[in-house]
C-alpha cells in the first residue's frame, strides 16, 4: 500500500515522540517564565506610580525576579533546542536509512529512468530541508500557539478594549502568512526540480569528463550548464522575491501593531482608564507575541519546503522494490533452459524476441552477434536484473522467477562490459564476491586473470588504493581485476560480457587458457566479439535482433554456409595466431 508523506513522517517520529514532548515541555516552562516578566514590571511600575514603591520592598526584588526569569528561560531554551535536535536527528537518520535501503532495492528498470543527480538531491538537500523543519519549526509551532494562548487571556483579564487594540492586526498577519505559504510551496517545488536538473548536469559532466574533453564539448556543456544555472537562478530569485515581499509586509504589520498598542495605551492612560503598569504590560506582551506570530510566516515557509521535500522523498519510498522470493533449499545450479523468451525494456522495441536455447551444466558457451543483438539483455534476465513476462527460463528444475534474487545472483559471477571498481584497495575490490577469501585464493584468481604481475608492481601491492584516492587503472587492467573478482567467487555460472575487449590478444589468450583449465567445473557464458574467444566454447549461439539465428559447435557452424562462417572468414585471418596459441591451451 502506498503511503503519504505525512504517514511516513508520523511513523518515523515513533521513537522520538517522548523527546519532542520533553522539548515542548521545556519550551512551555521557559515561556511561562518569560511571560512572568511583564507582570512583575506592571506591579513595580504601578507601585511607583502610586508612591507605594520602596527600593528594597519592591524594586530590587522585581529586578532580581526579572533577571532570574530570563536566566531560567535561557536554560529551558537550551534544553528545548537540545532535545528537539536529538529528536529530529533521530528521525532524519532513519529517513536517510529508509531512502538508501529503498534505492539499493529498487529495480534496475527504475534506475534506468531517473536522473542520478536528482536522486542525489533527494538524498541530500531534500533530507536536509526536512531536518531543518523538524529541528526548529515543530517546537516553534507549539511555542507560537502557547504564547498566543497564554498572552491573550492575560490581556483580556486586564482590559478588553486594550486587548482589541493590541491584537487586531494579529489575524491579518496570520492570513498573510498563509497566503505566503501557498506561494512559497509552488515556487519551492519548481526550484527543487530545477536544482535536481542542475545537479544531474554537474554529475554527468564529472563522470564523463574525459568524453567531454576528448570530443571538445566543453563549450557545449558549459552553455548547457549556463542555461540550467540561469533557470535555477530565476526560480530561486522568484522565491526570494516572495520572501522579501512577505518580510516587508509583515514588518510593517508588526510595527503597526506595536504602534497601535503604544498610542492606544497612552490614550487610555491619559483618560485614567489604564494604569501605567498595565500599559507597559500590554506593550511588553504585544512585543513578546508579535514576533513569534510574524515568525509563523517562516514556519509555514519551512513547512511548505519540508512538505515538498518529504513528498519527493516519498515518491522514491513508494516505488516498488524488487520482489523477494523465499530462498531455495538447494543452491541454484543446473541446466539453463530458455524457452520462447521475449522481453522489451520500458517503452522500447523487443530486445529479446521469442528466444529458445539450452546451456547445459558445466558447458562453456559463447554468445555472438552484432551490438544490440540482445546478448547482455539475456544475461541481465538470467541474473534477474529485469523481470520478463513472456516465455520462461529454468535453472535446473526451477523457473527463474520463483527463485530468490539474491540466491540467483550469488550463483553467478559477472564480469560486465565496463567493470566498476570502488575507491578502495585492490584487495577489497577483488574480495567483493567472497569476503572470507584467503590470501592465496586472492592471488590465484589474480594470476588466472593475468593481473597478479601488475598488482605486485604497484607501490603497495594488493593494498594499493584504486580510483579517486589511488592508482588509475587502464581499461584492460580494470577488466582483468573484475575477472579476478568473479573467478575468486568460484561461481556456478561465470559470465564474461565482452570482458576481454580492452586487453591485448596475448593477455586474452592467457586468460582464455586459465578459463580452459577450469572447463567443466562451472558453466561459462562468454559474450565476445573476437572469434578467438568463441573457439574455447563447446557451443556457440549466434543472435541477431533478439533472435537465435544459428547454434552449434565451431566445427558444425564453420561447415555450413551461414553468418558464422562469413564472420569467421572476415576475422579468421587476424585470429590465426591466437588460434594456434589457444589450441595448445585446450589440448592441455
Ligand atoms: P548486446 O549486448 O547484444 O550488444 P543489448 O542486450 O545490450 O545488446 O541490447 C539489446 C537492445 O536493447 C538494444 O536495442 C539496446 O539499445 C536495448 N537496451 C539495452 N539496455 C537497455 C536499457 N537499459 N533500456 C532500454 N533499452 C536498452
Amino acid at each position: 500500500m502506498q503511503k503519504s508523506a505525512r504517514q511516513t513522517l508520523w511513523e518515523l517520529t515513533a521513537g522520538q515522540r517522548a523527546r519532542y514532548a520533553a522539548a515542548i515541555a521545556a519550551m512551555a516552562i521557559g515561556t511561562v517564565f518569560l511571560l512572568f516578566v511583564p507582570y512583575v514590571m506592571q506591579l513595580a511600575l504601578d507601585a511607583l506610580a502610586t508612591g507605594e514603591a520602596s527600593l528594597t520592598g519592591i524594586l530590587i526584588p522585581a529586578g532580581l525576579a526579572i533577571v532570574v526569569a530570563h536566566a531560567v528561560h535561557g536554560f529551558f531554551t537550551y534544553l528545548r533546542g537540545r532535545w528537539a535536535a536529538a529528536a529530529s536527528e533521530g528521525i532524519v537518520r532513519q529517513l536517510r536509512h529508509r531512502l538508501y535501503e529503498r534505492l539499493e532495492r529498487l529495480p534496475c528498470d527504475y534506475h534506468d529512468h531517473v536522473d542520478t543527480g536528482d536522486l542525489v538531491q533527494r538524498c541530500s538537500s531534500d533530507v536536509e530541508t526536512v531536518r531543518v523543519f523538524l529541528a526548529s519549526q515543530v517546537v516553534e509551532i507549539a511555542r507560537v500557539s502557547l504564547f498566543v494562548a497564554v498572552a491573550i487571556p492575560i490581556m483580556l483579564w486586564q482590559d478588553f478594549r486594550m486587548t482589541f487594540v493590541s491584537a487586531c492586526i494579529l489575524p491579518v498577519l496570520v492570513v498573510s502568512a498563509v497566503v505566503f505559504f501557498r506561494k512559497v510551496r509552488t515556487a519551492f517545488q519548481e526550484m527543487e526540480e530545477s536544482e535536481g536538473q542542475l545537479t544531474t548536469v554537474i554529475q554527468e559532466n564529472l563522470t564523463g569528463i574525459r568524453v567531454v574533453r576528448a570530443f571538445g564539448r566543453q563549450d557545449f556543456e558549459i552553455a548547457k550548464f549556463l542555461a540550467r544555472n540561469g533557470e535555477f537562478r530565476d526560480l530561486e530569485f522568484r522565491l526570494f522575491q516572495i520572501f522579501a515581499k512577505f518580510w516587508a509586509l509583515s514588518d510593517f504589520l508588526v510595527f503597526l501593531q506595536t504602534g497601535l498598542a503604544l498610542i492606544g495605551g497612552a490614550y487610555f492612560v491619559l483618560r485614567g482608564e489604564l494604569t501605567l503598569g498595565q500599559w507597559v504590560l500590554f506593550f511588553w506582551l504585544v512585543r513578546t507575541i508579535i514576533w513569534p506570530v510574524r515568525h509563523i510566516g517562516r514556519v509555514l515557509a519551512d513547512s511548505s519546503k519540508a512538505t515538498v521535500a518529504i513528498g519527493r522523498i516519498q515518491e522514491v519510498l513508494n516505488k516498488d522494490a524488487e520482489s523477494e522470493e523465499a530462498s531455495p533449499d538447494s543452491p541454484v545450479r543446473g541446466t539453463i533452459e530458455v524457452k520462447d523468451l521475449s522481453f522489451s525494456y520500458r517503452d522500447c522495441q523487443p530486445a529479446i524476441n521469442n528466444l529458445s536455447l539450452t546451456i547445459r551444466e558445466g558447458e562453456t558457451v559463447a554468445l555472438l552477434g552484432p551490438p544490440g543483438a540482445g546478448k547482455s539483455t539475456l544475461v541481465n534476465l538470467l541474473v534477474r536484473l529485469y523481470d520478463y513476462e513472456d516465455g520462461s527460463i529454468h535453472i535446473g528444475k526451477d523457473e527463474l522467477r520463483t527463485l530468490n534474487r539474491d540466491a540467483v545472483r550469488d550463483a553467478f559471477g559477472m564480469v560486465l562490459q565496463d567493470p566498476f571498481l570502488f575507491s578502495r584497495s585492490v584487495r577489497e575490490n577483488v574480495v567483493i564476491g567472497k569476503s572470507s577469501a584467503a590470501e592465496h585464493e586472492v592471488e590465484e584468481s589474480a594470476r588466472a586473470a593475468d593481473i597478479h604481475e601488475n598488482i605486485i608492481e604497484f607501490e603497495d601491492g594488493y593494498e594499493t588504493m584504486v580510483g579517486e584516492r589511488g592508482v588509475t587503472l587502464s581499461g584492460g587492467q580494470r577488466q582483468r581485476l573484475a575477472i579476478a573478482r568473479a573467478l575468486l567467487k568460484q561461481p556456478t555460472f561465470l559470465v564474461l560480457d565482452d570482458s576481454l575487449s580492452a586487453v591485448d590478444t596475448k593477455t586474452e589468450a592467457q586468460i582464455l587458457r586459465a578459463l580452459a583449465a577450469r572447463r567443466g567445473k562451472q558453466t561459462t557464458i562468454l559474450i565476445a566479439h573476437r572469434l578467438s574467444s568463441t573457439r574455447l566454447a563447446d557451443r556457440i549461439f549466434l543472435l541477431d535482433h533478439g533472435r537465435l539465428i544459428q547454434q552449434g559447435t565451431h566445427e558444425e557452424l564453420i561447415a555450413i554456409d551461414g553468418p558464422y562462417r562469413r564472420l569467421w572468414r572476415i576475422q579468421g585471418t587476424l585470429e590465426e595466431e591466437i588460434e594456434r596459441d589457444l589450441s595448445g591451451a585446450t589440448d592441455r
